[in-house]
């Protein structure tokens, strides 16, 4: 989800919930992500896509959905498109975003320090004794975010993290050296962190927003091709570059495809921990279901579908309301092609933009039933306008 503006961010059941084919466990209960999919998943996170400089990260995404789909394309910035049904004349998105938050060299000092730059909504105040790696034509450059030592500190001088006070040291003592590395001002940076899963429920690590979207939605694509699906429609999978700086890469791909209609999915803040305010941010808890945003991008018809499938299948959800912006590539798709009918479908995360963002994975399985479930209640004729 991007920073700004900050207010919002089954089918699968015929026989036993799909699996991926090969090695999930042969017992009785199989998992719905198999094997596969969560060595996928971890490849795909572990693998830093910041914005701008997603395309490691869209090749990884464009080999796992490749057996799904019928055929593939992307764009000059590289969003990547899967296509299931490409000569359909109604065309059908599910899309989440490709990028990461990350930084920027943006000076280095004569005795070698880094000040840095956002690309995306990167948050200062957990950077101090971060570990990162910095991209260079060399390949990766390990440095730290310094801070002075707790005993160093006093009433008079104990500094807040703040853009301009963070620094990274690469251990060198020069910019010469430095810059011997590979390292130059606009590399990018991102930090270390990786994937784990806590008490087998929930995963966690660095940018899930919003890799874990383009993780559901490829999902949706092998479940479709599992199960033998034929959908009456064009089929769009859509993973979008540069959300967090703006929807850019949303709101270049809607007019290439200019879809019939726009499912979006991206993540949404849990409320439930500490310090978090249920006045300010609505009541929305990871493990009580995907959540569905109303606000003016969402088309309330498509809504309405979206509710229906749901409850057809059984599938819990969660309310949300935005203000005058969805702050997701929602508000790209519904205001982009002359207006597109559009709805958003949120998996709620915990500690939004840190390195230890964190969702439930029944939640995630729910979202890819939901988005699964929606699609096939469509006839590929909809016609969503209020007044006919
Ligand atoms: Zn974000």
């Amino acid at each position: 989800m991007a920073k700004k503006p900050a207010n919002a961010k089954q089918a699968a059941r015929k026989k036993a919930p799909a699996t991926t084919s090969g090695k999930a466990s042969g017992k009785a209960e199989k998992a719905f992500f198999g094997t596969t999919s969560m060595d996928f998943l971890e490849r795909y996170l572990n693998n830093a896509s910041p914005t701008g400089f997603e395309s490691g990260g869209q090749r990884l995404w464009l080999d796992y959905i490749k057996p799904w789909v019928d055929t593939y394309f992307t764009d000059n910035y590289g969003t990547a498109v899967g296509v299931i049904n490409p000569d359909a004349k109604y065309k059908v998105v599910i899309e989440a975003h490709a990028d990461e938050i990350s930084w920027f060299v943006h000076y280095i000092t004569k005795d070698g320090f880094i000040y840095v730059r956002r690309n995306g909504g990167s948050d200062h105040m957990i950077a101090p004794s971060k570990r990162v790696n910095i991209h260079t034509d060399k390949g990766i450059i390990k440095a730290v975010f310094g801070w002075p030592a707790i005993h160093v500190r006093s009433s008079k001088n104990d500094p807040t993290p703040a853009l301009d006070n963070i620094f990274l040291d690469c251990g060198c003592a020069t910019k010469e050296d430095v810059e011997a590395l590979g390292v130059h001002v606009g590399c990018v940076i991102t930090y270390e962190d990786e994937f784990m899963v806590l008490n087998k429920n929930t995963f966690t690590g660095r940018a899930l927003d919003n890799r874990i979207g383009g993780f559901m939605i490829a999902e949706v694509a092998r479940l479709l091709k599992m199960e033998k699906t034929k959908l009456p429609f064009g089929l769009y999978i859509v993973n979008s570059v540069q959300e967090e700086v703006g929807l850019r890469g949303a709101e270049m791909i809607v007019e290439r495809i200019r879809p019939n209609m726009a499912l979006v999915t991206d993540v949404t803040h849990d409320t439930q921990t500490p310090l978090m305010s249920k006045i300010q941010s609505g009541d929305v808890a990871c493990g009580q279901g995907p959540v569905l945003a109303y606000g003016p991008a969402v088309h309330n018809n498509l809504l309405k579908m979206v509710i229906a499938a749901a409850t057809k299948s059984k599938l819990p959800f969660q309310r949300a309301a935005v203000s005058r912006a969805t702050g997701t590539d929602t508000d790209a798709f519904a205001y982009g092609a002359a207006g597109v009918p559009s709805a958003l479908i949120s998996l709620p995360l915990r500690y939004m933009h840190t390195t230890v963002e964190s969702v439930s994975k029944q939640d995630a399985e729910n979202v890819v039933r939901l988005i699964t479930a929606t699609l096939r209640s469509l006839k590929g004729n909809e016609d969503f306008r209020y007044i006919k």
